[in-house]
């Protein structure tokens, strides 16, 4: 039994001018794109699952990680191109949305319940919806096209782009014209709700087509649009469409607690192979990641390496990553990635930040460093004397361990003893300990704790806790001194570890809980320095003018974009007198000094501009004369890139502990 419409009442007019083969094509088509779509999918699953299984990690936030990235599109609407994008999703998603909708209502709607459910008003608003819809996807798609081929933008223009915005825009096109010459005949009260097809319809009448022509056109581009559809559906696995279900599957991977944090090898003696060299070693989230690759270049726009000029070029990466993981598995992944290239990263993760697609390069970068560095023994000049004196003397500089302590000479520094108990540990860190100019920050350091009269000690065994060398592949060397200082900790008693170094922070709280004993609370000095403030535990220092103008503060990578640590440092400044302003890059999308992922210790780097160079010059680039940051080793490089400049004599660069502890009145 079917309902009897009375005329005025709006109903969504299925099928119709479509005679029965077009009815019956369109179902049996239909079925067939649906099951060409499934056969591409699980061949591509099969792809990823030729690929060992990624470890068990327990990752509670992947839900919530899927619908804000994935679902709201969070990461990617951050920038006016990606606003764009999010735009042509959710107005694809509703054309999507509608055609579903439009199939229960009259498969189940009318064939089953005997009345369709998309009439009066809701299927007004609903023609509504749809042509918004639509035209909201033409504009996007214009709107993209038009920065792909005619800005100067990193996008690739080859031919598959012609191909996805050409199809998308001729099935919402056509879509609009099928519906116009429906209207042109049917002429209801109610065209207006679908302004599109309204104005189409008006233009065609205007052109005097008999309705017999605007019938016969209907069916004929009805059928072209229903079969473009469909081969799209079809098509989805094949192209590069495939991002739609790719990309999701890399977000929800399960990830660490904190970003940064390298998967540890276990057993490490054991092992006969390490890391990665074959296109067979690709575990199945590599080959997940590097499938979900939109190449929409913001890895490229921000890496530094790229800016620098070397050969690494992280989108590149990605898309020879994929490549490679197609290969057979005995393919060297040395035949398409140079170790140049691997080698020229500094593992700040800027690209993983800015990535829609979560793809964590650097960490995919180090599992083949570590074939490189555990196999082969290839690292880049310089590297490979630091990493030797780490593992003999236990500091790369290879300078005496007797000696570590000599920074703090004159200080009266607490050495920890067994018993005794401390609130804080400070951990100093060899940059602080050996180099000349880093030494300064330690200093400041003890000043203002003894000023805030904390309970700390450093460390007599302390020794470098391989953060660098695992960067650079050489897990084995981490994993010993990661061990080494573990043990030391655990012969005294204190509440936290200080670190005023974000890379020593970074793995000490983040890292080294991936060893048995290892989990210790790890707080960054900038934290630190801040809640002596908020405690009340330092003098008021904010009357101080800021010496010569204004401050810039430099974000450290390990810190502000892998930790989350960028307020506490502006709030310390402001409230050490400083006059704070922002270069273009800063917080959690700042732009790398050059020194992470081994680059400290590298020399004779193929840049055409270091990165350290770059980085200071967009700091002066703000008028400040006084840089600031929360590192040791960004300090190194800025002050390198200083003496590389002829006019900037005048300029300071200064951790935020030195400039705390200038600030600091006299006491009384
Ligand atoms: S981690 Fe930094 S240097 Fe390495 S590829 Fe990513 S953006 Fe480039
Ligand atoms: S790796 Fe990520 S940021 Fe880079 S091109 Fe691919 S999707 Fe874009």
């Amino acid at each position: 039994m079917t309902e009897s419409i009375p005329l005025d009442l709006p109903i969504r007019p299925a099928f119709w001018n479509v005679p029965l083969w077009g009815e019956v094509g369109v179902y049996i088509v239909g079925i067939l794109a649906v099951i060409l779509c499934a056969v591409g999918v699980v061949k591509n699953v099969r792809r990823w699952r030729a690929g060992r299984a990624a470890s068990a990690a327990r990752d509670p936030k992947r839900v919530e990680r899927l619908m804000r990235e994935a679902v709201a599109q969070e990461k990617v609407r951050e920038t006016v191109p990606g606003k764009i994008h999010a735009v042509l999703v959710l107005g694809f998603f509703l054309l999507f949305l509608g055609t579903a909708t439009a199939t229960l209502d009259w498969d189940v709607g009318h064939y089953v319940f005997g009345s369709q459910f998309l009439k009066g008003d809701l299927y007004l608003f609903y023609k509504l919806v749809l042509d918004t819809a639509g035209v909201a996807v033409l504009v996007a798609l214009a709107l993209g096209a038009w920065r792909r081929w005619c800005t100067p933008s990193n996008l690739p223009r080859d031919r598959r782009f012609v191909w996805v915005y050409a199809s998308l825009a001729f099935i919402v096109a056509s879509g609009f014209v099928v519906e116009a010459l429906r209207l042109a005949v049917q002429r209801p009260a109610w065209a207006d709700f679908s302004p599109v097809g309204s104005v189409l319809a008006d233009i065609f009448i205007g052109w005097g087509l008999s309705n017999a022509s605007l019938e016969s056109t209907h069916v004929l581009l009805w059928t072209v649009h229903g079969l473009a559809a469909l081969a799209f559906v079809a098509a989805i696995p094949l192209t590069y469409y495939a991002h739609i279900y790719r990309t999701p599957v890399s977000i929800a991977l399960p990830r660490g607690e904190a970003g940064g944090v390298d998967e540890k090898i276990e057993a490490i003696e054991e092992q006969e192979h390490f890391g990665w060299s074959t296109a067979g070693d690709l575990p199945r989230s590599a080959r997940i990641q590097a499938d979900a690759c939109t190449e929409c270049g913001r890895c490229e726009a921000v890496c530094p390496a790229m800016r620098a000029g070397t050969p690494l070029a992280p989108r590149a990466f990605v898309m020879k990553l994929r490549e490679l993981a197609a290969a057979s598995p005995e393919t060297a992944l040395s035949e398409r990635i140079s170790a140049e290239e691997l080698f020229a990263c500094t593992t700040c993760g800027a690209c993983a930040r800015v990535c829609p697609a979560d793809i964590e390069i650097p960490r995919l970068i180090v599992q083949m460093r570590r074939h490189l560095a555990l196999e082969c023994g290839e690292f880049p000049e310089g590297a490979a004397a630091a990493l030797e004196n780490t593992a003999s003397v236990g500091n790369p500089w290879g300078l005496d361990p007797y000696e570590r302590l000599d920074w703090a000479e004159g200080l009266d520094v607490p050495v920890a003893e067994e018993g005794a108990s401390y609130d804080v540990l400070y951990w100093v860190g060899c940059a602080a300990s050996y180099d000349r100019r880093a030494r300064r920050i330690a200093r400041s350091m003890v000043k203002i704790l003894k000023r805030a009269g904390v309970s700390f000690a450093v460390m007599a065994e302390e020794r470098c806790h391989g953060e660098f060398a695992r960067r650079l592949g050489e897990e084995y060397l981490y994993q010993t001194a990661a061990q080494e200082n573990i043990e030391n900790f655990a012969k005294y008693r204190f509440k936290r570890i200080l670190a005023a170094c974000p890379h020593c922070f970074h793995t000490l709280k983040n890292e080294y809980p991936q060893f048995e004993g290892g989990k210790f609370e790890v707080v960054d000095h900038a934290s630190f320095i801040r809640e002596l403030i908020d405690a009340g535990r330092l003098p008021d220092m904010s009357d101080r003018e800021a010496r010569g103008g204004l401050t810039v503060y430099h974000d450290p990578c390990y810190l502000a974009r892998l930790n989350g640590v960028a307020s506490a440092p502006r709030t310390v400044l402001s409230e050490s007198g400083q006059k704070l302003v922002e270069p273009r890059e800063f917080g959690a999308l700042s732009f790398c000094c050059g020194a992470g992922g081994g680059q400290m210790w590298c020399e004779g780097r193929s840049a055409k501009k270091p990165v350290n160079v770059i980085r200071l010059e967009a700091l002066r680039a703000t008028g400040a004369t006084t840089i600031a940051a929360a590192c040791p080793h960004c300090i190194t490089m800025l002050e390198s890139a200083k003496s590389t400049m002829k006019d900037a004599d005048e300029l300071r660069i200064e951790d935020i502990a030195e400039i705390v502890a200038r600030s600091l009145p006299d006491e009384e």
